[in-house]
């Protein structure tokens, strides 16, 4: 069966990886230029900043399993850094991609077909199946199995005509975060590898270049705080950036050489009020709906979504074929 996987982050590309074991053929699309979603990483000189989430944990009974069997060796790794300040549970350490988180998702991509650039803006029942429809209105193509795999709020963009769907949807929040990537020059600055502040700006200070193979040094990624963000959220990223530099300056200590290398605003990074149930599917619709929202806040929670889901549509779908 051919099916379309709109988000190619941790939980889409689950769901795809299964169900291509499967043999089902599916085709994801996602509206950024390549996989990851909020397991993002840039390339930076000779190397990779992780602007995302900048590592995860993997206590899931299976993650690990499914992680290691499903991408080529050496993408994922054990990295366990030295901390200073109270980690939240969804800021714990213990895995990271190599040599960019993104190479996760990318190793679960695999060789599936994959349309990067492409934002999904409409969904619609068709006499072939659903329709995907991108932003300039062109349709794309018909596909009996759709999964939606994006943030909560723009997956209710998606799905505002199917009430049942829409109605849970609705009740889910999510919150922002603003990051920033910064260069300490030829410093090193006498901060751990990861660094939580109750302070009002920062959050949180990750060491980019300890992590294995990023090829870049002194360099680090700041997060900031949820309220900061919020009151921050439609401000021009260059201003923010050059709050959160003087901050982190404030934290870290000044260097003459230090500078900002870009800012970016997660506008839906973490999940605040989550839904509460592992997936959305409606077996008649074939309509399949999954995220980190749907449990928490954590990679983890996306994998366990689109894990969940991915087990339920075979089960229920492969007594049909
Ligand atoms: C700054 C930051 C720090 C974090 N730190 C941690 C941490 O320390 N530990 C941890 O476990 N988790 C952390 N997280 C959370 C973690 O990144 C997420 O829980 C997880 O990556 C979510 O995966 P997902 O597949 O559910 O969603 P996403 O990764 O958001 O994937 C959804 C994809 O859908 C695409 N998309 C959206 N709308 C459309 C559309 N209309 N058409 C096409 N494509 C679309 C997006 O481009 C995206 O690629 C952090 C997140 C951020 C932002």
């Amino acid at each position: 069966m051919k099916a379309a996987i709109i988000g190619a982050g941790m939980a889409g590309l689950t769901v795809a990886s299964i169900l291509r074991a499967a043999g089902y053929e599916a085709t994801v699309f996602d509206k950024s230029k390549g996989t990851g979603g909020r397991l993002s990483s840039r390339s930076y000189g000779s190397g990779w900043i992780d602007h995302g989430a900048p590592y995860f944990s993997a206590n899931l009974p299976y993650l690990t399993d499914f992680l290691s069997e499903n991408l080529p060796a050496g993408k994922l790794q054990h990295w366990q850094g030295l901390i200073s300040g109270q980690l939240r549970s969804d800021e714990q350490l213990q895995a990271v991609g190599v040599p960019r988180n993104s190479a996760i998702t990318r190793g679960l991509l695999g060789d599936q077909p994959f349309q990067p650039s492409t934002r999904i803006a409409r969904i619609e029942p068709g006499a072939e199946g659903w329709q995907l429809y991108n932003d300039g209105d062109s349709l794309l193509g018909h596909w009996p199995l759709v999964i939606v795999a994006v943030p909560a709020p723009q997956a209710l963009m998606l799905l505002k005509d199917q009430q049942r769907f829409a109605e849970q949807i609705r009740g889910v929040r999510m919150e922002p975060a603003w990051v920033a990537a910064i260069s300490a020059g030829e410093r090193r600055y006498r901060l751990p590898e990861v660094a939580v502040f109750q302070h009002p700006v920062i959050r949180r200070i990750v060491d980019n270049s300890a992590k294995p193979q990023r090829g870049n040094d002194n360099v680090y990624l700041v997060q900031a705080q949820k309220d900061w963000s919020q009151q921050h959220l439609e401000d021009p990223p260059e201003q923010v950036g050059q709050q959160l530099l003087h901050s982190f300056r404030a934290l870290a200590g000044h260097s003459d050489d230090d500078r900002l290398l870009f800012v970016h605003r997660w506008r839906y990074a973490f999940t605040e009020k989550p839904l509460g149930h592992p997936f959305l599917w409606d077996k008649q619709l074939k309509l399949g709906v999954c995220g980190d929202w749907c449990l928490g806040r954590r990679v983890e929670d996306a994998w366990q979504s689109g894990a969940d889901l991915a087990v339920r549509i075979l089960a229920q779908l492969d007594r049909e074929i």
